[in-house]
């Protein structure tokens, strides 16, 4: 049987979730469909520094904070992989998911984005067995040995400032000879006796011993040498990529995939919203997220009425 809500939110992250405060504080029938647990990337985030009302939180308390408060006014939370997309004539969307299906005339999709992956040899062999892209799951299998973090982003050196206060030693190795993270987040790490860096280095393969990882293949960019480090641990932090693959027939994505939206988060289809880290823009922050979701929400109560004259 087709469930039907006056909205439906689809991905129940910092975004997802104050998105359905708003339309549900309106007084519409909200749904948040998610396919893992409520809070999206903040459960993979240790501390969290730059979210006003708290000096510092863990990243999954402020995920059980919002979700209080999201579901407040009745918005409904409910497990559901998303698989497709669409839009009728009259423009009703349908929202399948693995195992149901919904409808709804405001649609708000939230599904944020995921890690990338590097692409070396070894990567995949060795993934949950000493490759790793969340230090805050994985850190404390890694306690006194050495690990290598990938990347020079936000997410690279404020997981490799995590991951010193558990391991021996945190080896960044960064492609180019300037980090790309906040400064704050940099002087920390160049204070830090426990990171040193390798610059201007990639990585070129993952060893192991057939069970875990021993090592990494590496080479200078700018020399062309090559080495062999010893390494019980790799985290990959090399970026991210939008997760939009149920909504790449609708035609609202960019060339990277990225989901074009206007000020008021609207896409080019009259009812659907896009907001937080799915969303082409330049600062994907948890801050950014709650404020599109604030203003998706709002807007589709707006775009409802719109339907009433
Ligand atoms: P997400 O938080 O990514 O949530 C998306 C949700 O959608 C997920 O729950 C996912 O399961 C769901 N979903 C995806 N596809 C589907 C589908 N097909 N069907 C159903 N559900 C789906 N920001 C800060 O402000 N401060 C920090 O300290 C900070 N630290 C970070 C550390 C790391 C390691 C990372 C990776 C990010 C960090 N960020 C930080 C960025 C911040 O986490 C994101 O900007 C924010 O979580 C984006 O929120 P969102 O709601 O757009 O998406
Ligand atoms: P990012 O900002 O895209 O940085 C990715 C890093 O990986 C860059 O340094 C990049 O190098 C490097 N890289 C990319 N591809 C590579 C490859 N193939 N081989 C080697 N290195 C590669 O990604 P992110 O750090 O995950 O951050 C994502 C978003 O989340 C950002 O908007 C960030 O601000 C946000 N975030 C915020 C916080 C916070 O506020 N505290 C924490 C974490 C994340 P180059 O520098 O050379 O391009």
């Amino acid at each position: 049987m087709t469930k039907k809500y006056d909205v439906i939110v689809i991905g129940a992250g910092p975004g997802g979730m104050t998105a359905a405060l708003y339309a549900s504080r309106a007084n519409l029938s909200v749904l948040m469909l998610d396919r893992g647990i409520y809070g999206g990337q903040m459960n993979n985030t240790a501390e969290v520094e730059n979210y006003p009302g708290f000096k510092s939180i863990l990243g999954p308390d402020l995920a059980k904070e919002m979700f209080e408060s999201s579901t407040q006014f009745d918005a409904e939370y409910a497990y559901g992989n998303v698989e497709d997309v669409s839009v009728d004539d009259n423009g009703v969307k349908t929202i399948k998911t693995d195992s149901d299906t919904f409808e709804t005339n405001a649609l708000i999709i939230a599904t944020g984005s995921q890690y990338k992956k590097l692409g070396v040899p070894g990567e995949q062999e060795y993934g949950g067995r000493g490759v790793s892209y969340c230090a805050v799951c994985d850190g404390a299998f890694f306690k006194n040995r050495d690990v290598v973090v990938v990347g020079g982003g936000d997410s690279a050196i404020e997981e490799g400032s995590y991951l010193s206060q558990l391991v021996k030693e945190v080896n960044v190795v960064h492609r180019r000879d300037k980090l790309r993270a906040q400064k704050i987040l940099q002087d920390r790490a160049f204070e830090n006796p426990k990171m040193k860096f390798t610059w201007d280095t990639v990585l070129t393969g993952i060893e192991g011993d057939g069970k875990k990882v021993t090592s990494v293949k590496t080479m200078n960019k700018k020399t062309g040498d090559e080495e062999n480090i010893s390494v019980d641990g790799v985290f990959i932090y090399v970026g991210l990529v939008p997760m939009t693959e149920p909504f790449q027939n609708l035609g609202i994505t960019d060339e990277q995939g990225w989901i074009v939206t206007n000020e008021n988060m609207a896409t080019k289809i009259p009812g659907v919203f896009a907001i937080g880290d799915v969303r082409k823009k330049e600062l994907r922050q948890i801050t950014t997220a709650v404020g599109d979701g604030g203003i998706a929400g709002q807007g589709a109560y707006s775009y409802l009425e719109t339907l009433k004259d």
